[in-house]
């Protein structure tokens, strides 16, 4: 199956060269982080990013930028669509079929999931959403059966018989009515809705996400992992390789995806570890028709392939989040120290940040387009996450990732685990590239995260004709959050990403 190869194959070879590539700690030692700085830059940054980004409105004049805009779509948190009903028409048939049930306490007209534990299987490929009868059997040795929950607060078996209690007998005195007394049942998690699946609480399942694009019937359905707490909570959504060839990103879903014990979340997590699987197939950026997914959100059921696309994973997943973390890496042979993209202008976005050990925090208001900001314009609270180079697994971002997911989930008070990992990171509210001034081959002699003062040698471009070296100067003092490998470049290419020190107006 298509599914099997996708997954077995490129995690096989990642997971061994995991193992290989350990690279030093650079960026984890940051002395005296109360200095806050910034940052107004885009992802994935390109000259036109960096050209083009906003500055940061300290003084709140834009809080509510979302409502002002004169939106050209709808705009509005509208709530989630029915997902009974897909306009992509994608879903199985069998999900089709049955996914119209009532809302009985007995879940039997809804389409179960099959609960999958997602850390002891590891061979089965995600199906498109099974019909009641598959759901039941094909997880027979599973010991999270559906049944175990104990929600259900319209069964009166939680109270046998004790009809003389009444817990207001002080209060009100009324008169002695034989019924039962009113059970005042701790929040209990409620089944999870999602792609036409009922995904129970306690559980985890793997359902399928298809865009709806495809040519005499293929289509490429994308994996989604769901983890339903047994707890109720926020619904916490990550998304990776929105660029198919950032693949750091991957991997941190993937960890933490399994990872979780549905036993002992609180709140549901949801995770697509490939968004672009057509990029990830080819080792590419961009989707098939060279666009860049990134740009497209929320997206248009009536335009491009990217636009289509970007549109079915928003009404059909996005729409689902409270919360959303879109993990991505830095482009074009450049590497990020691992920080965080926000918004510092949402109050909500802003506190949502302070959730993310280890992380630096740099404001990016973010442009048109980009998953992030039509998320947050629908009123998910959404960041994005940067973490290393693309094309490379890189075991220290990973692991800065997921530990810094692991941190918010505390938090958020989804987990009970107590993670002591790493010292709050500065917030950087101000940026900028450095430039080459020749071209040549680049040697850098700083590492992420190294802290750097005006005039300091930042490496080196050599001539490989005429041996000129030229050296590239700090222009501030300021830190490396992000810089380009070492490479053949061309003059103006952007090399070091400096976030600068300024002291934050009017932010904690
Ligand atoms: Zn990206």
């Amino acid at each position: 199956m298509v599914l099997n190869r996708l997954y077995a194959l490129p995690f096989a070879s990642l997971i061994t060269l995991l193992l290989a590539l350990s690279t030093p700690l650079t960026w984890a030692d940051t002395a005296n982080s109360d200095k806050t700085m910034v940052s107004s830059l885009s992802e994935d940054e390109s000259v036109e990013d960096i050209e083009t980004s906003e500055p940061r409105h300290p003084q709140g004049g834009v809080k509510d930028a979302p409502e002002d805009e004169p939106g050209d779509e709808a705009k509005s948190p509208s709530p989630p669509p029915p997902v009974t009903d897909t306009a992509e028409g994608q879903a199985s048939p069998e999900a089709a079929n049955t996914a119209t049930g009532s809302s009985g306490s007995e879940s039997g007209s809804k389409v179960i999931a099959p609960n999958v534990d997602l850390k002891k299987e590891v061979t089965s490929a995600p199906e498109p959403v099974p019909s009641p009868a598959a759901g039941e059997t094909p997880i027979t040795n599973q010991t999270n059966q559906p049944e175990e929950r104990l929600d259900e607060p319209d069964s009166p078996t939680s109270s046998p018989g004790h009809g003389t209690i009444r817990p207001d007998a002080s209060v009100s005195k009324v008169p002695d009515t034989p019924r039962p007394a009113p059970v005042i049942p701790p929040p209990v998690a409620e089944n999870f809705t999602l792609l036409n699946a009922e995904v129970m609480p306690g559980t985890s399942t793997r359902l399928a996400w298809s865009p709806g694009i495809q040519i005499a019937g293929l289509s490429q359905p994308t994996p989604v992992l769901v983890v339903n707490g047994a707890q109720p909570g926020p619904v916490l959504c990550l998304t990776g390789a929105v660029h198919g060839d950032e693949l750091n990103g991957i991997e941190i879903v993937r960890r933490i995806m399994y990872d979780l014990d549905p036993k002992k979340l609180s709140g549901t997590v949801v995770g697509i570890p490939i968004v672009n699987v057509q990029g990830f197939q080819q080792g590419s950026r961009y989707l098939a028709d060279r666009r860049d997914l990134n740009r497209y959100f929320p997206g248009d059921p009536a335009g491009s392939l990217a636009g289509r696309i970007a549109h079915s994973l928003f009404e059909q997943v996005i729409r689902h989040c409270t919360l959303l973390v879109d993990v991505h890496t830095g482009s074009l042979k450049r590497t990020n120290l691992p920080q965080m993209r926000a918004d510092m202008n949402d109050p909500e976005v802003a506190e949502f940040t302070r959730g993310f050990d280890g992380m630096a925090i740099v404001h990016s208001s973010g442009g048109p387009g980009m998953l992030r900001t039509a998320a947050t314009k629908a009123g998910i609270v959404t960041v994005t996450m940067e973490a290393g180079e693309s094309l490379r697994i890189q075991e220290h971002q990973i692991k800065a990732g997921v530990n810094s997911i692991h941190s918010l989930m505390e938090k958020q008070n989804m987990l009970s685990r107590f993670f002591v990992w790493g010292d709050p990171e500065p917030v950087y509210y101000d940026s900028h590239w450095i430039r080459v001034d020749q071209g040549g081959i680049l040697f850098s002699d700083v590492d992420l995260g190294d802290k750097i003062v005006d005039g300091q040698i930042l490496g080196i471009v050599a001539d490989p004709i005429t041996n000129v070296q030229i050296p590239v100067r700090a222009d501030a003092d300021g830190r490396v959050i992000g810089m380009a490998v070492d490479q053949v470049v061309m003059a103006g290419f952007a090399a070091y990403h400096v976030g600068l020190k300024a002291e934050t107006p009017g932010e904690e």
